[in-house]
C-alpha cells in the first residue's frame, strides 16, 4: 500500500500532525485506542496547555530548539481550536488549562480534525522492519495477524518516550533514530517521584505541605507529598527532571515570608507555648512530630535563643536530602532526553540527514515542565511537521 505520509504513534503529537499533513496520511499505533495518555492525563481532565508556556519551561540540550515551533503554533492557537470545538475548559492554577468535562473531548477533537482531512487510523498494528531507498520509506506492519508493507514518501515518528510501559510506551522512536544514524540524548525518567531506600518517610505517607524544592539550578514552589517510598507532589516531580542519580535536593519547608521573624514574634507574644505547637502553625502536625527528635524540638518557644532559632530555620529551610533513586519509567510522566535536536530542523522537525523523516513529541530531546507544557510541545511539534509535509506535497 502506498501513502504520502505514515505516522507511527496515534498519541498527542501524531494525531496533531495527521490533522495538518495533507492528503494520503495513515497513522498506525499498536494500542487498542488512540490517545491513551491524553485520556488518563490531568486526572481524566487533560491539562492540555498552559497560558504561560514559553521556551523557558522546557528542558533540552539545546534550549533554543523549541522556540520556533512554540512560537508558530502556540498555546493560543490550541486554545482557539479547543474553542472551535466548543470544549468547555477552565484554568486551574498557575496557567494550567483543563477540560471541564473529560479528556476524551480532546481525543474526539483530534479524531474529528483527522477525519476532516481524511487521515486514516490503524490501531493494533505492530511496526516491523523499516527501510529507506533514498526517495521513500518501506515499513512492515502486522495488523490482525497479517503482514502489510507500506510505502511512504514521508515517515513521522511520534511514538513517545519510555514512560509508563503498561500504557504501550516502547522507546521505538529511539531505535528508529539509531536505524538512521541519528544521535539520541540518553533517555531518563522525568516528572517522577523520588525514592529513599530506607523507607524513612513511611510514617509521613500521605502528608502534603507547600515547599520550595531545588535540584541543580532549578527551584519549584508547589506542594510536596510524602509517600511510603519517598517524595512526590508537584514541586518534587518538577525538580526530579533536573535531578541526576547521586545528586542531593534541597527542601525549604517554609518558602513564604521570614520564618525567623515569625518565631521571634511568637517568642515575644506566646512565650509559654511549646515550640512544637508554634511550628504546628506553619507545618503539618505529623511533620513536626516526625522532625521532633532530629531537630531536638523540646521546650517552650521562650526557651529558644536567637542562635537556636537560627539553626532551626536553617534546618527547615535548607533540608538537604539525597534520594536513592526515582520510581523510574513505571510512574514517570515523561521521558527526558530523546532524539538529539542537532539532527533535526527546529522549523520542521525533519531529520537533516534523511529527507522525509520527522520526529515529533516526546521522543525528541525537548521535555516540558509539569502543567500542560508537554502537550503543548506535542501540539507545536506535530503541527510544525504536518505543516511542512503539506507544503512540500502541494
Ligand atoms: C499519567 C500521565 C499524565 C500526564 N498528564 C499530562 C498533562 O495533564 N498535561 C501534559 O501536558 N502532559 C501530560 N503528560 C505527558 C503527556 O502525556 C506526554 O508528554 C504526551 O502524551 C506526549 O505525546 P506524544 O504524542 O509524543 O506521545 P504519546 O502520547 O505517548 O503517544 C505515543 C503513541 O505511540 C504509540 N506507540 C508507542 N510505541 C509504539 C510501537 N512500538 N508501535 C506502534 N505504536 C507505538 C503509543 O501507543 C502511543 O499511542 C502525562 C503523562 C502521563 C504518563
Amino acid at each position: 500500500m502506498n501513502v504520502n505520509t505514515l505516522i507511527i504513534g496515534a498519541g498527542a503529537a501524531g494525531m496533531m500532525c495527521a490533522a495538518h499533513a495533507g492528503p494520503g496520511t495513515l497513522v498506525v499505533d499498536h494500542a487498542k485506542a488512540a490517545g491513551e495518555k491524553i485520556r488518563i492525563s490531568g486526572g481524566g481532565r487533560c491539562n492540555f496547555t498552559n497560558l504561560h508556556a514559553s521556551p523557558a519551561n522546557f528542558i533540552s540540550q539545546n534550549p533554543h530548539f523549541c522556540k520556533s515551533a512554540l512560537k508558530r503554533y502556540s498555546q493560543w492557537d490550541f486554545m482557539a481550536l479547543v474553542d472551535q470545538h466548543n470544549i468547555p475548559w477552565h484554568e486551574k492554577t498557575l496557567g494550567q488549562l483543563f477540560c471541564d468535562t473529560s479528556a476524551k473531548d480532546i481525543i474526539a477533537m483530534l479524531r474529528a480534525e483527522m477525519d476532516k482531512v481524511g487521515a486514516q487510523l490503524w490501531l493494533q498494528s505492530d511496526v516491523g522492519k523499516i527501510d529507506h531507498d533514498g526517495s521513500s520509506f518501506q515499513v512492515q506492519l502486522t495488523r490482525d495477524g497479517r503482514e502489510t508493507d507500506i510505502q511512504a514518501r514521508n515517515l513521522v515518528v511520534a511514538c513517545g518516550g519510555k514512560s509508563i510501559p503498561k500504557m504501550g510506551a516502547t522507546g521505538l522512536g529511539y531505535q528508529i533514530a539509531a536505524r538512521f544514524d541519528l544521535p539520541v540524548v540518553a533517555p531518563r525518567a522525568g516528572l517522577v517521584p523520588l525514592t529513599f531506600g530506607d523507607d524513612r518517610f513511611k510514617p509521613l505517607a500521605g502528608t502534603a505541605t507547600p515547599a520550595r524544592v531545588s535540584a541543580g539550578t532549578a527551584s519549584f514552589d508547589e506542594a510536596i507529598l510524602f509517600t511510603h517510598r519517598g517524595l512526590s507532589g508537584p514541586a518534587v516531580l518538577q525538580a526530579s527532571s533536573y535531578w541526576q542519580e547521586g545528586d542531593s535536593i534541597t527542601l525549604n519547608l517554609t518558602p513564604q515570608g521570614s520564618l525567623l521573624s515569625f518565631l521571634q514574634d511568637q517568642r515575644r507574644s506566646q512565650g509559654r507555648k511549646a515550640l512544637t505547637t508554634v511550628l504546628g502553625n506553619v507545618l503539618p502536625g505529623r511533620l513536626v512530630d516526625f522532625l521532633r527528635t532530629d531537630l531536638a524540638l523540646t521546650g517552650n518557644i521562650a526557651d529558644q535563643s536567637d542562635a537556636q532559632l537560627g539553626t532551626l530555620c536553617e534546618s527547615l529551610q535548607n533540608w538537604t536530602l539525597t534520594p536513592g533513586g526515582s520510581e523510574g519509567y513505571r510512574t514517570a510522566e515523561v521521558t527526558l532526553g530523546g532524539v538529539d535536536t542537532d539532527a533535526l530542523s527546529s522549523k520542521t522537525m525533519g531529520a537533516k540527514s534523511v529527507d522525509g523523516l520527522y520526529f515529533i513529541g516526546e521522543c525528541v530531546d525537548v521535555t516540558g515542565w509539569l502543567g500542560g507544557y508537554n502537550f503543548q510541545w506535542a501540539w507545536s511539534s506535530g503541527w510544525a511537521a504536518g505543516r511542512d509535509i503539506a507544503q512540500r506535497t502541494r
